[in-house]
């Protein structure tokens, strides 16, 4: 304990002087990130491409990653395309030990021209920066990053699968690479970009999932990171999962407080939809950003469509608080219409039932089908524009 505590007092007076020495440097000798530095390593043994119906969710990867890296006195380094492999690490980095990790998750499409599109890149160059910025790692000039990643797709496009729900998961990394076990800010990192091509979450058109609403673990909390893509949100949650799995039911429904606020779902973002019997007014509900709910783009996609599209007469969109026993009242009432989760990897993934307090919560679905109408609705909105079938400037084109 002691020697951990000269340690970090060690490390302070040592940041105390590096911040002095930075003021002192000119601003000129630390280096942005620059995509026209940009290095390529060609690999020379290109892997066979598997076909579309073999894609299986972030199990396989192109022939090229990104990477930079960034130390505190010099700055980023001239970003590199190479083979895609291994990393060679010392086994005290930071990133092992302290968690100093964060990441993305966006795609890029194929469309009808054979072009390639990023979907709403700025918001995750954007949120990758707020992530970093929270665990002291360095942030960086989006439009330089988001210009390595075009040439990153240029080179592997041939991974790019075609068709409808098919797509290249982008993955940037951010961790913190200082050796050493003082616990500190950490002077050295790496940024990297891997990308895995993807098919659809579900194979066959949708598959509406059970869910276990969860009050016993918290995902994230008032003044934490929960709105922060870091790793360590993460590993937390998985035995949650599990021991819903064992009572059958896939995910957890994140609640939070003495109220039981519903949060999120899994790793996704929340959404329900409510009719009231007595207007005949629908609502369409999720979890406002209070600092402990993801900032999901797909969210932010979905809120806007609906503003934009649906009905003023017959809608009302919320950020909102919404109880697990609103929830429940509301199914009682007939007033609960549909219920689903969005992210990425899925854009949609609609709810049949939420098991709470020993009884399961039935959410309907369409006749014969695997989701609510508004589900479906919004799926094939999102997917127009992931595909350029409609254009729009959430596109991004790599020329
Ligand atoms: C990534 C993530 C989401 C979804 O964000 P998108 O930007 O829509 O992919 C939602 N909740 C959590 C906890 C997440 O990690």
């Amino acid at each position: 304990m002691f020697s951990l505590l000269k340690n970090n007092l060690f490390q302070q007076v040592k940041k105390q002087s590096t911040l002095k020495s930075f003021t002192r440097m000119s601003s000129s000798q630390i280096a942005p990130l620059d995509s026209s530095k940009l290095r390529i390593e060609l690999n020379k043994n290109p892997k066979t491409k598997l076909p579309n119906d073999q894609l299986i969710f972030g199990q396989s990867f192109t022939d090229h990653m990104l990477t930079i890296e960034w130390n505190e006195s010099t700055g980023w380094s001239n970003p590199e395309i190479k083979p895609y492999g291994n990393l060679s690490l010392d086994p005290s980095c930071c990133v092992f030990h302290y968690s100093f990790e964060l990441f993305e998750g966006l795609k890029a499409y194929k469309d009808s021209k054979n072009q390639i599109r990023m979907f709403r890149v700025d918001k995750n160059m954007e949120r990758m920066n707020k992530s970093a910025t929270r665990i002291c790692l360095p942030s960086f000039d989006t439009e330089e990053l988001t210009k390595c990643i075009g040439e990153l797709l240029k080179i592997d496009k041939d991974f790019i699968p075609e068709g409808r729900g098919y797509s290249l998961y982008l993955r940037p990394t951010m961790i913190g690479t200082t050796a050493g076990l003082g616990v500190g800010t950490p002077d050295k990192a790496l940024l990297y970009v891997i990308a895995s091509p993807v098919g659809p979450y579900y194979k066959t058109g949708f598959k509406a999932v059970k869910l276990e609403a969860t009050d016993y673990a918290t995902r994230a909390w008032p003044g934490g990171v929960g709105d922060k893509k870091l790793g360590a949100n993460y590993a937390p949650c998985i035995k949650p999962q599990l021991e819903a799995a064992s009572r059958g039911y896939q995910q957890n429904l994140w609640l939070f407080g003495p109220e039981k606020n519903v949060t999120e779902v899994g790793t996704m973002n929340f959404f329900v939809v409510f009719k009231d019997s007595k207007t005949g007014l629908k609502e369409l509900v999720t979890a406002p950003l209070d600092g402990t709910i993801l900032e999901g783009v797909t969210r932010d996609s979905i809120l806007s469509l609906a503003r934009e599209r649906l009905n003023k007469d017959e809608w009302i969109i919320s950020e909102r608080y919404c109880t697990i026993t609103e929830i429940v009242s509301k199914s009682k009432t007939g007033e609960l219409l549909e219920a689903f989760g969005s992210g990425t990897a899925a854009v949609v993934s609609p709810i049949k039932a939420i098991g709470y307090d020993g009884e399961d919560i039935d959410v309907p679905l369409l006749p014969g089908e695997q989701s609510g109408p508004l589900t479906k609705q919004i799926a094939n909105w999102i997917a127009e524009l992931q595909y350029g079938d409609v254009e729009s400037d959430w596109s991004r084109i790599v020329a």
